[in-house]
């Protein structure tokens, strides 16, 4: 409460800027494993990204009103049974991933879907007063919306990253010139979209857990160009969605092909080496 005419706001001590707490459960450890966790003194928490970690302290936040877990741990990994030696994975942008054995993974629209909610949002804003209580509510809305998107985004990541380290021996993926492909500004949007860093940020750890190994191509390896049966080199512009080979006559999907040659560079380091 504050008196209108003597003075200004009165300053409190900001709430919901660095909203915190930590559980200690009196020393002893606490199991955190998947996506769903039993904390002490709080109850069953889900989490957006698995957690397999033994810690004794957590620290719990919140951001634009959302929940974040943090905690320090020794990290275990586990090895899991592959069922497939070597794996190439071309990231599209039609497709979020094409896999080489022909599995493919959809693309996730988070961005269009939410994208005109988002800009209306930002449009109704844009008369109200910085600072005041309706500001701040918008500000929340837009954030929380925000965080939607990445969410959504990540959500489909972590099944494209988890499915692969899990299943396969060696996952083979393209060393993407990100900044050169975001100067054009149609694919852009596309590219941002699938998030790629955050993609192979995740594929780095999960194959360190599961026991399999990442391989990155030089981004230089003509895996669209060239033909995944003979191995001739043409051409293939973007618009062109299908490979087919002057040489000796395959007609295969542009992803397929790449990501069959991804798979096949590593193939013949592998036989290479014994
Ligand atoms: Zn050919």
């Amino acid at each position: 409460m504050f008196f209108k005419g003597l003075a200004k706001h009165p300053r409190f001590k900001k709430k919901g800027k660095h909203d915190s707490f930590t559980i200690d459960n009196c020393g002893k450890p606490i199991e955190l494993n998947g996506w769903n966790h039993k904390l002490p003194f709080i109850g069953i928490v889900k989490t957006y990204e698995p957690i397999e970690a033994t810690t004794k302290k957590i620290t719990i936040s919140k951001q634009a009103g959302d929940w974040y877990l943090s905690c320090s741990y020794e990290f275990l990994g586990t090895t899991t049974a592959k069922k497939t030696d070597v794996i190439g994975v071309d990231l599209g942008v039609k497709t979020l991933a094409t896999l080489s054995d022909g599995k493919v993974f959809k693309s996730v629209k988070a961005y269009q879907k939410f994208e005109a909610k988002l800009s209306r949002l930002q449009y109704l804003n844009r008369h109200k007063e910085v600072g005041s209580a309706n500001w701040k509510k918008a500000q929340l809305k837009i954030a929380r919306l925000h965080r939607k998107v990445a969410n959504i985004r990540k959500d489909a990541l972590h099944k494209l990253t988890t499915y692969l380290a899990k299943n396969h021996g060696i996952v083979v993926i393209e060393d993407l010139n990100i900044s050169g492909m975001l100067r054009n500004h149609k694919l852009a949007k596309s590219i941002a979209d699938q998030g790629f860093y955050e993609f192979r940020r995740q594929l780095e750890y999960k194959c360190e857990w599961y026991g399999s190994e990442l391989v990155v191509v030089d981004r230089f390896f003509p895996s669209s160009k060239t033909c995944s049966n003979c191995g001739h080199v043409q051409d293939m512009p973007l618009n062109v969605r299908t490979y087919d080979c002057p040489i000796c006559g395959l007609s295969i999907d542009r992803d397929l092909n790449a990501s069959i040659n991804l798979r096949n560079a590593v193939g013949s380091v592998v036989n290479a080496c014994g």
